[in-house]
């Protein structure tokens, strides 16, 4: 039965409601990284410093029904089957892997989506930036009253604030998304079947970068006026719908393996994730 806060207000529409609880990762998601067969089935999430398998779920009571509904027609219905379920099993890979690079260049691939017919570019936008922007107006977090990321706050700046707005409408549907963000995509072909919370990787004033992880997919928005314009066309929310497929495998399993160093995880999890324990105890390559 889903649980319900009464007369709130819903963060997306500003209406006064009933609020269910929102996941900032959709349920869908820690479906697919259960690992079925080991002694720990629930699924591997990774925080920006820690790693923890657990059953429990992000969820707050965030939206209106109507608002949740929206962000599941918008975008993650579509996208979840798209998701990797194994290197076998990947069917944005394999949807790919049935046309032409625009770009091949010896380990990396560059995909137009807009060009391939059907393929649902703007729900696959929607998809990350609806995380996205749940990170940006939540701790999810009960140690801290502060957003998970910082996209752009209306007591920071005009810019800030004016990107705030444009951003919670583009999740509405009302508006396209702010000029000063940029939504790129990585497929990995070799994916790890966990998840990584949305997070900063660089702290710039007026450059800042985000990643978050799903299985097979790495979402990385650049938020700020510095993002080129080669990069702004080469990403996915640019004209073209670009998607990079690229084996970044090894640097998502350096930051894997950091956090599961402090983590307990079940012993075919890590077998799974191809982490041999001397990797585990080697220092990370440069
Ligand atoms: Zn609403």
């Amino acid at each position: 039965m889903v649980r319900t806060s009464e007369n709130d207000i819903c963060a997306l529409c500003f209406q006064r409601a009933k609020l269910i609880r929102s996941h900032l990762i959709p349920s869908a998601v820690y479906k697919i990284c259960r690992a079925p067969g080991a002694n720990n089935q629930n699924p591997l999430m990774v925080t920006d410093d820690r790693a923890v398998q657990t059953s429990a779920q992000l969820q707050i009571p965030l939206l209106c029904n109507q608002c949740e509904d929206s962000l599941n027609k918008r975008g993650e219905r579509k996208i979840i089957p798209l998701l990797a379920r194994s290197a076998q099993d990947f069917p944005m890979l394999e949807a790919l892997k049935r046309t032409r690079p625009s770009v091949l260049d010896h380990d990396l691939a560059a995909f137009e989506l807009r060009k391939i017919r059907d393929f649902p570019v703007d729900e696959l936008i929607h998809f990350a930036i609806g995380m996205y922007w749940k990170a940006s107006v939540h701790s999810w977090n009960s140690r801290t009253a502060l957003p998970r990321v910082e996209l752009g706050a209306p007591c920071f700046s005009v810019r800030d604030a004016v990107r705030a707005k444009n951003l919670r409408r583009f999740v509405l549907g009302d508006g396209p998304l702010p000029e000063d963000i940029t939504l790129s995509i990585l497929l990995q072909p070799r994916p790890l079947i966990a998840f990584h919370l949305p997070f900063e990787v660089r702290g710039e004033p007026d450059d800042r970068t985000f990643l978050l992880y799903v299985p097979g997919l790495s979402f990385i928005l650049s938020v700020g006026p510095g993002v080129s314009g080669f990069m702004r066309l080469y990403s996915l929310s640019g004209p073209l719908g670009v998607a990079l497929v690229t084996d970044t495998t090894e640097a998502h399993r350096q930051r894997f393996r950091d956090a599961l160093k402090t983590a307990r995880v079940a012993p075919q999890l890590r077998e799974k994730l191809g982490i041999a324990r001397q990797q585990l105890e080697s220092k990370p390559s440069t």
